[in-house]
């Protein structure tokens, strides 16, 4: 992994598979609510490996879209406003003639060198939980429920095929492991034992509501949200926030929904706007148990994968 930028103001404390994460350095970049600076790279990750080479754009894409998302889920697409950890909606300090400092003076915060790829945000007590939310059935869904019918112990109906559309959202929360290790779906009642009674509830009742609303936002988009991703922390006030990136083509999965109509097999029919591209190429040319190096990815599955990111926030952003 190259090593993380050296950013003016901030300081280098955690890299994830993806994100780059700064503290402030100094006391112009320090405020009353401790606040990060997470950069997005364009690093790519499957099973668990980060890639190489990277995919170009990747970074502003998937930071764009998790704006765009959170600005959407605090009341644009005119539902409630859900808590989400962007600092710049939050006043967070006074200067010294009492003026408070704005969202104009935390974008200014944001070094030139990873402009577009970066959100200062509310450092969070992050909950160890990878909050999944599934509308569809694929990936490691669809492979339980081929063997013994259910998805993360969840019964479904008999004759369901990959692709296809659940009757109704379903939580499949799954344990963060530390960085290196595989997360590891768990029950709702193991959710409790980790955070409480009324933390997992806000936890499964928040990503079910995120998902029922950013489904139907795609869906006036001609995209299905097929699956997705959310991470939340607690901020100082004791308030459930979403954090990280949200609703992006790395957190979720995305088809074309014209395709899915019309498609007869599963591939037409799962025409993905996320990493299932790198997800494919990976299992077909690193053969589990997927031991050292993986391999250099092609330029062409690069080259795909940037331009379907690429037209996923066209196509959701679009008027
Ligand atoms: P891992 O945490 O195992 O490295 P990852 O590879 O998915 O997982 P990245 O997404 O690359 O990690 O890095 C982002 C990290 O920043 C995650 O650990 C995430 O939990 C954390 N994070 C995101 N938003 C916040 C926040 N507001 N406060 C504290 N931590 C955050
Ligand atoms: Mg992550």
């Amino acid at each position: 992994m190259t090593s993380p930028l050296e950013l003016p103001g901030w300081r280098h404390v955690y890299s994830g598979k993806v994100r780059d994460l700064y503290v402030p350095a100094d006391a112009a970049h320090a405020a009353t609510a401790e606040r990060m600076l997470v950069v997005a790279s364009d690093r790519v990750s499957a099973f668990d490996h980060v890639l190489s080479p990277g995919i170009p754009d990747k970074g502003v894409l998937l930071t764009t879209l998790s704006l765009w998302w959170f600005d959407r889920l605090a009341g644009a697409d005119g539902g409630r406003s859900i808590p989400n950890h962007l600092a710049s909606s939050h006043v967070l300090t006074l200067g010294a003639d009492g003026e408070a400092n704005t969202a104009d003076d935390l974008q200014s915060l944001i070094p030139d060198a990873v402009t577009g790829r970066a959100m200062v945000v509310k450092s969070l007590d992050m909950q160890p939980i990878e909050c999944v939310v599934r509308g569809y059935l694929t990936g490691s869904g669809w492979a339980e429920y081929r063997e013994n019918g259910t998805v993360c112990g969840i019964a479904l109906p008999a004759g369901l095929q990959n692709g296809d559309r659940l009757p109704e959202p379903i939580y499949t929360p799954a344990w963060k492991a530390p960085m290196g290790e595989h997360d590891e779906n768990i029950s709702y009642e193991r959710t409790v034992e980790l955070v409480g009674a009324e933390r997992a509830a806000e936890l499964r009742d928040l990503s079910l509501e995120i998902y029922t609303r950013a489904a139907r936002t795609a869906e006036q988009h001609g995209v299905i949200l097929a699956d997705t991703k959310f991470e939340f922390g607690i901020d100082d006030d004791g308030v459930m926030t979403l954090a990280d990136e949200v609703l992006t083509s790395d957190s979720s999965r995305y088809w074309d929904a014209a395709a899915w109509a019309s498609g007869t097999t599963p591939e037409e029919r799962m025409a993905s706007f996320d990493k299932q591209i790198v997800r494919d190429w990976l299992a077909a040319n690193w053969p589990a148990p997927r031991e050292g190096e993986p391999p250099a990815l092609p330029a062409d599955v690069i080259e795909r994968t940037t331009a379907r990111y690429r037209e996923l926030l066209e196509r959701l952003t679009a008027a």
